[in-house]
């Protein structure tokens, strides 16, 4: 990561404190992981808070190690970061979600589209939406149904930059959404450049509604604002009946978190996408 700046030491700051030692190790079985197809997409479902209807679902990568068994992304994305391996796995993850949501569409299901998290990495390679483009129409899944989730920080990282790469992304007809907002320092004025569609609340102040007048207060701040600035607003980490209720007197418009399903396996989202219709 030393080549990467000074500007970037937080965010690789869990790696710095593994050693050396166990970070080349993790990389190797990380490899291995890619090679033997060791990755597996769990999905969480985003709700329309007016209908209750599911209109959406976030991928979640998953590692199952099978030395440890299923590893959280967080123990692994950061070291997939560092070690140029985040390229072929987020190519996975990409075409895995695209293929999995054109097959339950083909069965029949009703059609809710996949948000996929992009990571600050891949997000500064310049041909990323041809790359996007080519996964499209590799597994013929229509454009709408695709979301691509970027995180605030990695966004302003290169706010400049990112108005181009959003504006060719979004040329696609696929939806854009910040993510872990309101955790970074995206300027207004930048915010009213990028063509995204949706903001998405950091669980941080979301999981604090019910507690932190000052939560409750950015919560109600970030609806607004992406509602004057006409984009939707989604709520991460619900897990009360009383934060929704929040959320929903403010009229934030979908919610994903604990309180109505955890991530989970693909096998399940089937049953879940039946008995509520999207339409
Ligand atoms: P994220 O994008 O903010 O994803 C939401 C995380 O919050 C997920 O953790 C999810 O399981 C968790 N979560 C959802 N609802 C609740 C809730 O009600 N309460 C609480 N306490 N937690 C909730 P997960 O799956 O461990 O993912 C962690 C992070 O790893 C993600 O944060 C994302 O930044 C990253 N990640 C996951 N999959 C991918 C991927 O395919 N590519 C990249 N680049 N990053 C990924
Ligand atoms: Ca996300
Ligand atoms: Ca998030
Ligand atoms: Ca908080």
């Amino acid at each position: 990561a030393k080549d990467m700046g000074r500007n970037t030491f937080q965010f690789y700051q869990p790696e710095m404190n593994t050693s050396v030692g166990t970070r080349l190790n993790l990389e190797r079985r990380l490899r291995r992981a890619l090679r033997d197809g060791e990755f597996l997409l769990h999905y969480q479902p985003q709700v329309d808070i007016g209908t209750g209807k599911i209109v959406g679902m976030e991928a979640l990568v998953r590692w199952h190690d099978p030395e440890v068994g299923l590893v959280p992304p967080s123990a692994f994305i950061p070291v997939a970061e560092e070690s140029g391996l985040i390229g072929p796995l987020s190519e996975w993850v990409l075409r895995e979600a695209c293929r999995q949501n054109k097959a339950w569409q083909d069965e029949g299901l009703p059609a809710a589209r996949v948000s996929v998290n992009l990571s600050a990495r891949q997000f500064q390679q310049r041909d990323i939406a041809k790359h996007v483009m080519s996964i499209l129409e590799e597994t013929g899944l229509q454009p709408q149904y695709l979301e691509l989730e970027l995180t605030e920080s990695a966004i302003m990282r290169n706010a400049e930059e990112a108005v181009t790469m959003l504006s060719e992304l979004h040329a696609l007809g696929i939806g854009l959404a910040i993510d872990d907002f309101g955790t970074g320092y995206s300027s207004l004025s930048y915010l009213k450049r990028f063509p995204v569609d949706r903001l998405k609340i950091d669980r941080s102040f979301v999981s604090d509604i019910g507690a932190s007048s000052d939560d409750e207060t950015i919560t109600s701040a970030i609806i607004a604002l992406g509602h004057s600035l006409h984009l939707q607003v989604i709520a991460e980490g619900v897990e009360t009946a009383a934060q929704l209720e929040f959320l929903r007197e403010r009229a934030c418009n979908e919610m994903q978190g604990y309180f109505f399903a955890r991530p989970m396996p693909h096998e399940a989202i089937p049953a879940l996408l039946k008995s509520t219709p999207t339409r």
